[in-house]
């Protein structure tokens, strides 16, 4: 039986591995993609404090080689379901593997949120997308539009005004809410256009995106844009974890305090799918140490 499951490996689970392998605990962590949960999706992570200038996959991937200089067993797989029983985890991950453990540190973070407008869904790989840093390159010279107000559609538009021919900025309100330090980079980006007070009512074409139907919620008014492709960076929503009983709160994120326990004895919610204000690389990390003091505590 291990001390310790840690689900996923973001900077809130690589954080965890780390501090529980300092504690020689018995932890293994399971990942069902990659290593750098959507951190691996920003071309450049300028506040994280020492390493300025990283891309989000290298940070991950520093991350990992730590965890793993200090014996983190990294398990690529997915939980299917997880059953409390006897004061223990039991854990089927995909592979029809069981594995047992006294605790449970979640780590599932969050994924984008969709804008739910006609046409979305059956243009989603065929001009939308919901991650620049992977598909930015397919729109060299073209047109694209993204949709959203905060850190990611600001870190989006910046992204792809290096290699698209236009880009607009479509956001609800006539405020951005990302970080200052990025609105200041946005305005020096000379081919981005912001369009203010303006939503999607419609993403359009045939057999992929040729235009968007917009309407100014100030003044009603409809019109066209025609563009390429459309990133949407409308929000996350977190990832359900694979078991009963947790306490969420109404838009799905596990409550829990800094200390990271849940209403269930031996687990810890950490990172992006934790209530918490702020949602930042940081944070996640300070997580993932606070949930293995607390397991410390917890288990002593
Ligand atoms: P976010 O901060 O929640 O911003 C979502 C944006 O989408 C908001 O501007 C929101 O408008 C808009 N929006 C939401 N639903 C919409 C809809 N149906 N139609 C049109 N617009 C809609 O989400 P995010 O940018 O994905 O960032 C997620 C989290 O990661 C945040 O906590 C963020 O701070 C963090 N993050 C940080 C960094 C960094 O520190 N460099 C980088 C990336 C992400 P309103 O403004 O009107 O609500």
């Amino acid at each position: 039986m291990h001390d310790l499951v840690i689900i996923g490996a973001g900077p809130a689970g690589m954080a965890a591995a780390i501090y529980a392998m300092r504690a020689k605990l018995d932890a293994v962590v399971i990942e069902k993609e990659g290593c750098g949960g959507q951190m691996a999706q920003t071309y450049e992570v300028d506040n994280y404090p020492g390493l300025p200038g990283l891309s989000g996959m290298e940070l991950g991937e520093k991350m990992k080689e730590h965890a793993a200089k200090l014996g983190t067993n990294i398990v690529y797989d997915e939980v299917k379901s997880i059953n409390n029983q006897d004061e223990r985890f039991i854990l089927h991950l995909e592979s029809g593997q069981t594995l047992e453990s006294k605790g449970i540190i979640l780590a599932t973070g969050a994924t984008h949120a969709k804008l739910g407008v006609p046409g979305e869904d059956r243009l989603a790989g065929a001009g939308v997308s919901y991650c620049a840093t992977c598909d930015g390159a397919f729109f060299k010279n073209k047109s694209v539009a993204v949709i959203g107000g905060g850190d990611v559609a600001i870190e989006d538009a910046i992204f792809l005004s290096r290699m698209a021919s236009s880009v607009t900025l479509i956001h609800r309100r006539n405020e951005l809410r990302g970080a200052a330090s990025l609105q200041e980079a946005l305005k020096k980006c000379e081919n981005v256009s912001i369009l203010w007070d303006t939503v999607v009512e419609e993403i359009n074409g045939q057999y992929s995106v040729e235009s968007l139907s917009l309407r100014n919620v100030k003044d009603n008014e409809d019109f066209n844009l025609i563009v390429q492709g459309v990133f949407v960076a409308v929000g996350i929503n977190p990832v359900k974890a694979a078991m009963d009983g947790l306490n969420c709160n109404e838009k799905g994120y596990i409550v829990a305090g800094e200390d990271c326990r849940t209403n269930i004895k031996g687990v810890y919610a950490v990172g992006d799918v934790r209530s918490k204000n702020l949602r930042q690389i940081v944070t996640a990390v300070a997580d993932g140490a606070n949930a293995i003091t607390s397991f410390t505590e917890d288990f002593r």
